[in-house]
């Protein structure tokens, strides 16, 4: 049984005061719930010490999670962060590979996989997030680009990490335009994605690995893709700045829960 795992990317929005005034709103409106999906919120690097403490001083259940990290644990490495430091705060999911981090900052497959391997001899759990271009689409390239994607990312994974893995389904004209993908392409890519790992990794650890889709995820669609049978979460973008809507996206988790 795969927990379903709700996670809202702030992305670089929100300075510290901004962000424990909406964590401390989340973490209201959350507390009104009897069954809870796994919910985290990815803040900037300069928040996720302040989020914590609001999250630790209220025992909420929603964890912490960070949108980047650096491969090598320390270092000559001007402006970046490091596994260790996000480890220390309690940080327990680090979004990988996300497409604005390949496109603005050319992070490379390889890049990709030296950070999943940090992340996870680090202990914490990487979501690795795979999608295609709208040309790509267009041209019926989108297995084809996932696939390369995920051979590439999953290189020399062992098979409890890759047990533990999150994988996030983000096509890259989905996200933050409004237009999602529908239900039935974000069905079949995750399906996609598991018959990939099980070729690659074997079926069992396939079945553990949890799937998110991403792209315009609001209120109004999050039930349509949770109810998928191969869609075990989503990663929100824009919905997540804003308490009332990402918790209407984890009540329509719920009820898949109930
Ligand atoms: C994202 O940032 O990963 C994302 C999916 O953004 P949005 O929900 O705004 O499309």
């Amino acid at each position: 049984m795969r927990t379903t795992l709700i996670a809202g990317n702030w992305k670089m929005n929100l300075d510290h005061h901004e962000a424990i005034e909406l964590t401390e709103r989340l973490c209201e409106l959350v507390k009104t719930l009897e069954v809870l999906p796994e919910i985290s919120v990815h803040p900037s690097f300069t928040s996720i010490r302040s989020v914590q403490s609001v999250l630790f001083n209220k025992k909420s259940q929603i964890v912490l999670g960070a949108q980047n990290c650096h491969w090598e644990t320390k270092g000559a490495f001007t402006g970046e962060v490091s596994v260790v430091m996000l480890k220390k705060l309690n940080v327990k999911y680090v979004i990988i590979g996300h497409s604005e981090r390949r496109i603005y900052f050319n992070e490379d497959d390889a890049m990709i996989n030296k950070k999943l391997l940090t992340v996870f001899e680090n202990e914490m759990i990487p979501i690795l997030c795979v999608g295609e271009t709208k040309q790509e689409r267009d041209q019926g390239a989108e297995k084809d680009k996932v696939a390369s994607q995920l051979k590439s990312a999953l290189d020399g994974i062992n098979r409890t990490n890759i047990a533990n893995l999150v994988i996030a389904y983000e096509p890259l004209w989905a996200i933050g335009t409004g237009v999602a993908a529908t239900e039935y392409d974000a069905q079949q890519m995750a399906l996609f994605i598991r018959e990939q790992i099980a070729s690659l990794k074997g079926n069992s650890l396939a079945q553990s690995v949890r799937i998110l889709y991403g792209g315009s995820v609001s209120a109004l669609n999050a039930y349509g893709f949770l109810k998928q049978p191969d869609i075990d979460g989503a990663l929100v973008g824009g919905a997540s700045l804003n308490p009332e809507q990402f918790f209407a996206i984890i009540q329509a988790a719920t009820s898949e829960l109930a």
